[in-house]
């Protein structure tokens, strides 16, 4: 007797937000379900389009601040009004960097208009005078969770929600809290690319989980072979240790190599 579940994955801007192998989150999340023998349905959901009903689960991922402005206007009204709806009534939800940022009340980016949200997550956002990138370590409960982030963003939680989880390695949210993402209900915003779910299995099953639950299937997973999934998992987590490691304490070769960058002739 198959599996009669199916989680239906809604891939929101598919051509505007997907940098830093964004869309290797929706290949995860359709793959772990498939091995369970789980049906898979992968709806793209661009600028233009409307928010189906029966999503289990959204994915939207990040980009530069010329497609926020795009997707900006595209969320504005009956669309966003749609996405916030199905998130508060408990749809699962992964929201990477941009996409974070336009889930939350606004995000006012360098040398541009304010860029309104569509308010689901009670966070603000704005350009930083610095850019945050490299290798990320959070402790969350899920456990460690290991990406990568690059953003100017600075992102403030307010009241309503709580982070995903508290930067080990990394800054984070702003890189003045020690905050990383935030959660509310079965959504997640984080700053974590990567993509982030091939190195965090937990962190994909809670997801799947939460997808069937949402229109009452069955949200038991059984468990997989993630000896490989756990192998990269430790390997990044070890990189992001050492480089902060050599931030912090800089080898005699950091040293030179940060004095004179290595000429290639
Ligand atoms: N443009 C936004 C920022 O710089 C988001 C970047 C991203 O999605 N990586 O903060």
């Amino acid at each position: 007797m198959g599996d009669e579940r199916v989680l239906r994955i809604g891939w929101l801007y598919p051509t505007k937000l997907n940098i830093y192998g964004d869309r290797g989150n929706v290949i995860v999340l359709s793959q772990r379900a498939a091995w369970r023998g789980i049906g898979v349905e992968v709806v793209e959901i661009d600028v233009d389009d409307p928010i189906p009903d029966g999503i289990d689960l959204f994915f939207i991922g990040g980009g530069q601040d010329q497609e926020q402005i795009v997707v900006s206007h595209d969320l504005a009204g009956a669309k966003g009004e749609a996405l916030h709806r199905a998130i508060d009534d408990g749809a699962a939800a992964l929201a990477v960097c941009g996409g974070y940022q336009l889930l939350g009340h606004v995000y006012r980016p360098h040398d541009a208009a304010s860029l309104p949200g569509i308010g689901v997550f009670d966070v603000e956002s704005e350009a930083g005078s610095e850019r945050f990138i490299g290798n990320v370590v959070v402790e969350s409960q899920w456990g460690t969770l290991v990406g990568f982030e690059n953003h100017s963003g600075l992102t403030w939680l307010g009241s309503g929600v709580e982070p995903m989880g508290r930067v080990v390695v990394g800054r984070g949210n702003n890189g003045q809290d020690g905050t990383e993402g935030v959660r509310y209900r079965n959504a997640l915003g984080c700053y974590l690319h990567g993509s982030i779910l091939p190195k965090n299995p937990a962190l994909a099953d809670w997801l799947i989980g939460k997808g069937l639950e949402f229109r009452g299937q069955n949200p038991e997973l059984t468990p997989l072979d993630d000896t490989l999934e756990q192998a990269a998992h430790r390997s990044a987590a070890g990189r992001a240790r050492s480089e902060r490691r050599e931030e912090s304490h800089p080898t005699r070769f950091g040293r030179i190599a940060a004095l004179a960058p290595i000429r290639r002739s």
